[in-house]
């Protein structure tokens, strides 16, 4: 079995994004203490069950991870290092708001063993932060980095968003400039999903925001597949570009169908082809784990057909594909004979391309990913 890679889930932020529908919850910092307690009960406990397995990457995510005090953070990491067995060179990642650091922060965490920032920037553009609901303003997201450098991270990402509210193709060539500008080595781009019930899908449907229309949203897509790997930053799955060697590990670790645990509220896990997820209320996680129960509400094992069509859109998400010799040795199956079909069809409409070692998307593939992942499910 490959290494474990652990995510650990922070499930706390200042103030809720206006888009954002993830499992985080501001104004419950009083429960900082009792959280991490928790999660190093539940450390301890997985680590013990699964008799301190090998882990190569550790993924600190949320929520806003930069929100929780250092010392904290440092109890997290010591507790799993104590009941896993942390590989020399493991991907040690860590989320923070750009709102939310300094620099003596920044320094504590790399002395802790965080050897890789994930900003989350969203936008160089105030008008636009201060219309997603975010903490923080572009100035900030330029200080974070230049903190991060200065106490040593040489790995260094940024989440940029388009689609935005108001956002036009050359408003965002302009954010990809600046992103590019501060010589990091990752970036991730996401298109808005307006998320129903949330208070900007809301604003959207009673006509208060408009967005880009699809013209205009593909020109934005078209811009970061175009512009970010002529500036050194390949295009290695759908919406992450990295210069080479700075892919991100961990979410290799995803794409790959390779086994995480995740640990904390609503984190899912995927270990000997079962799937898990633990509960995503803060309180009643820490009343389970003090109580001696498990957090986990849902598991489920994953069929074989599900697994296939799993693996295969999952792989697809890479612009390297999938290699149809490492997907015969997990399943024991032959790929193109048992996707035979499938894989003509998709030919035909320019969505693949293939030689004898592997398959992946083409650029309209990547573009319309959707429709490729869909017609690989069981049902599909
Ligand atoms: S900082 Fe991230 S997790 Fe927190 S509310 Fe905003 S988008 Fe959601």
């Amino acid at each position: 079995m490959s290494n474990l890679g652990l995510y650990v889930h922070i499930p706390f932020c200042r103030q809720k994004c206006l888009y954002c529908d993830f499992t985080s919850y501001p104004g419950a910092e009083h429960l900082f203490i009792a959280y991490t307690t928790a999660l190093c009960q539940q450390i301890a406990d997985q680590g013990g069950m699964l008799c301190k397995p090998a882990v190569d990457t550790i993924y600190i995510g949320g929520g806003t991870p930069s929100l929780l005090p250092v010392h904290l953070i440092e109890q997290i990491l010591s507790s799993i290092d104590d009941n896993f067995t942390i590989v020399s060179g493991a991907e040690i990642s860590m989320e923070a708001n750009p709102g939310t650091v300094n620099k003596d922060q920044l320094a504590a965490l790399k002395i802790a063993g965080v050897n890789r920032l994930s900003f989350g920037v969203q936008s160089f553009n105030n008008s636009l932060l201060a219309r997603l609901g975010r903490i923080h303003q572009a100035a900030d997201a330029l200080v974070a980095v230049e903190c991060a450098f200065n106490a040593g991270f040489n790995n260094i990402s940024i989440d940029l968003m388009y689609g935005l509210p108001g956002q036009t193709p050359d408003g965002f060539a302009w954010e990809l400039e600046q992103a590019v500008a501060l010589k990091i080595n990752h970036i991730s781009v996401y298109g808005l999903k307006l998320e129903e019930g949330t208070p900007l899908a809301t604003a959207y449907d009673q006509g208060f925001i408009i967005l880009p229309d699809e013209a205009a949203d593909e020109a934005m897509y078209d811009l970061m597949t175009e512009f970010l790997p002529l500036q050194g930053l390949g295009r290695y799955e759908i919406s992450n570009f990295a210069r080479p060697g700075s892919e991100c590990r961990h979410n290799l670790k995803y794409w790959r169908y390779q086994p995480y645990l995740g640990l904390g509220t609503a984190a899912h896990s995927f270990l000997n082809g079962e799937r898990s997820a633990a509960v995503s209320g803060i309180k009643e996680y820490i009343d389970a784990l003090s109580s001696g129960s498990s957090p986990v509400v849902m598991r489920e094992k994953v069929s074989k057909a599900e697994a296939m069509a799993e693996y295969t859109f999952l792989a697809l998400r890479t612009t390297y594909g999938l290699v149809f010799s490492d997907f015969a040795r997990y399943f024991a199956t032959d790929f193109c004979q048992h996707f035979r079909s499938i894989l003509v069809s998709l030919q035909q409409q320019k969505l693949l391309d293939m030689n004898n070692e592997r398959v992946w998307l083409t650029g309209r593939g990547m573009k319309f990913g959707n429709v490729v992942f869909s017609s690989f499910l069981p049902d599909g």
